[in-house]
């Protein structure tokens, strides 16, 4: 399975793909969210978080640096490490529910806790692109490579 790579015109259309991404979603999933500041990685977790049914406002979890979320029977995490030193910084956050199987986990600036992270399924890089942004989607695991094809065979098609 190849990476694939879509323009997102405009914030309606980020906002799209988090929700087709909510809608192809198994149980669990961890996806490791790249990009610089500004390039909609926080607009695509609120519409994916929003649509797997969070009633609550989806918060960016910028000085929490974790927000925690019960859809129902699944739980589901948004991270935001971009203010984290040293992946040890994440160590008091108590984090093992992150790894818990059927865990929905979004990791903005990953790169920053590498090696305090769950295994990554998908990494979705974002980037300015004209007037709007470009995603690169891949998959790292089985299941990360079952949801990217489920994305590429078309919106209505879903796990
Ligand atoms: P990040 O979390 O990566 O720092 P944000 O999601 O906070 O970025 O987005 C920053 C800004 O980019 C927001 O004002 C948002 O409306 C805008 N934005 C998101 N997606 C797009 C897009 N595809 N085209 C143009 N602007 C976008
Ligand atoms: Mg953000």
């Amino acid at each position: 399975m190849n990476d694939i790579e879509l323009f997102l015109a405009d914030e309606e259309a980020t906002m799209a793909l988090g929700r087709r991404l909510a809608k192809a979603l198994p149980n669990g999933l961890v996806a490791f969210l790249y990009g610089d500041l500004g390039a909609g990685k926080t607009t695509f977790a609120r519409a994916f978080l929003q649509a797997l049914g969070v009633g609550e406002r989806v918060k960016s979890p910028t000085y929490s640096l974790v927000e925690g979320y019960e859809i129902g029977e699944r739980q589901a995490f948004h991270l935001d490490l971009y203010r984290i030193a040293d992946p040890g910084e994440l160590e008091w956050l108590g984090l093992d529910s992150l790894a818990e199987p059927g865990a929905i986990v979004l990791v903005e600036w990953p790169e920053r806790g590498a090696g305090a992270l769950p295994p990554v399924d998908m990494a979705l890089s974002f980037r300015h692109e004209k007037s709007g942004r470009a995603v690169r989607l891949a998959p790292k695991s089985p299941l990360g490579e079952r949801v990217v094809a489920s994305l590429a065979a078309g919106p209505s098609r879903q796990l």
